[in-house]
């Protein structure tokens, strides 16, 4: 479905060039959920925005490749990306605010959609948008339709925003962060809605995350970023079960839980302004050894665990010393 390689981000700012994206590869296989996780600054939500054509200057994909059903998304021209995204590829974004537009009432926006990508007179457009406001659980269509969003909870307005996102029927939804600008109580409502429909449809999703809980929870396969680089990516069960690179067992460490103690992740996420030389997490890796000062490790298929597809980007022999380091 989404094939990306070597994707390479930058932006040019006062103070350098900062190195958003290095390299990152990964896939999304048909009716997959692939989520991406890691810190802030480790690139996830610039790799989905330059898979969509979303970065602006002084942003640039520079380099790379983003292959959807045989269509190589970064070589587009504007109009044409512009075309799948949304008909072919629906994106919800973090701030669902953000994404609705507040002088427009929700009908119009549904008009909108509807009409960049074909025709349709308007008892079509108020029917098959009741109906999708209807299918992502909001009680009440005819009022919302008529009404504008700052008149919608933040909920409410995510409901709209993935209608809006489905309402083209995409074969790839991309999620960046979907629940993140809402009140906790309705973050699982939406997630479940989400992935209820995602499932239904048998599409596939691209979610940016930085809970693991929600990675554990909805999706089939885990992209672990650190500082703009790929260092894990495999089948969510045994990432979570067998992590193999030291940051993805760091992030596993500090999820809390019940009567044991947090261990947090010490120090912080480099600074991207200069090319990373060496692993960019050697300064919080206990397992760092002097190779790891010089040589930026390449990612590489684990040996013992193919054909499940599992990658890893560390200079140990993961599959035998980090288990090991990890129990000691
Ligand atoms: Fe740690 Fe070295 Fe592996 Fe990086 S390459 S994760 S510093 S052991």
């Amino acid at each position: 479905m989404l094939s990306v390689r070597d994707l390479e981000t930058r932006f040019v700012t006062r103070r350098g060039v900062v190195y958003a994206a290095n390299g990152v590869s990964f896939d999304v296989g048909d009716g997959e959920i692939v989520g991406i996780v890691g810190e802030s600054g480790s690139g996830k939500s610039v790799t989905i925005s330059s898979v969509l054509g979303l970065i602006r200057p002084p942003g640039a994909v520079v380099g790379g490749s983003a292959m959807f059903d045989g269509t190589d998304l970064l070589k587009l021209p504007g109009r044409a990306l512009r075309h799948i995204r949304g008909a072919r590829i629906g994106f919800i974004a973090q701030n669902p605010f953000g994404a609705l537009n507040p002088i427009l009432n929700i009908e119009a926006q549904f008009a909108n959609v509807t009409r960049a990508h074909g025709r349709a007179d308007r008892a079509t457009i108020r029917q098959n948008a009741l109906e999708m406001l209807k299918r992502v659980g909001i009680a009440g269509p005819e009022r919302v339709l008529d009404g504008y969003a700052h008149e919608l909870s933040g909920g409410m307005a995510q409901r709209v925003v993935i209608a809006l996102a489905l309402l083209l029927n995409p074969s790839l939804v991309v999620a960046d962060e979907p629940t993140t600008a809402l009140d906790v109580t309705v973050q699982r409502q939406i997630l479940d809605l989400i992935a209820g429909l995602i499932r239904e449809g048998r599409r596939s999703m691209l979610i940016v995350t930085h809970d693991l809980g929600v990675v554990a929870q909805y999706c089939d396969r885990v992209v672990v970023m650190y500082s703009g680089r790929v260092v894990e990516e495999g089948p969510v069960a045994t990432v979570f079960t067998r992590p193999l690179h030291p940051y993805t067992l760091a992030l596993l460490r500090a999820v809390p839980r019940r009567g044991e103690p947090i261990q947090a992740l010490g120090g912080r996420v480099p600074d991207l302004l200069s090319k990373p030389v060496g692993c960019a997490f050697r300064h919080r890796c206990a397992f760092a050894k002097p190779r790891c000062e010089s040589e930026t490790p390449e990612i590489r298929p684990v040996a013992s665990t193919n054909p499940l597809g599992r990658t890893v980007a560390c200079h140990l022999d993961v599959e035998r010393e980090v288990p090991a380091l990890a129990a000691g």
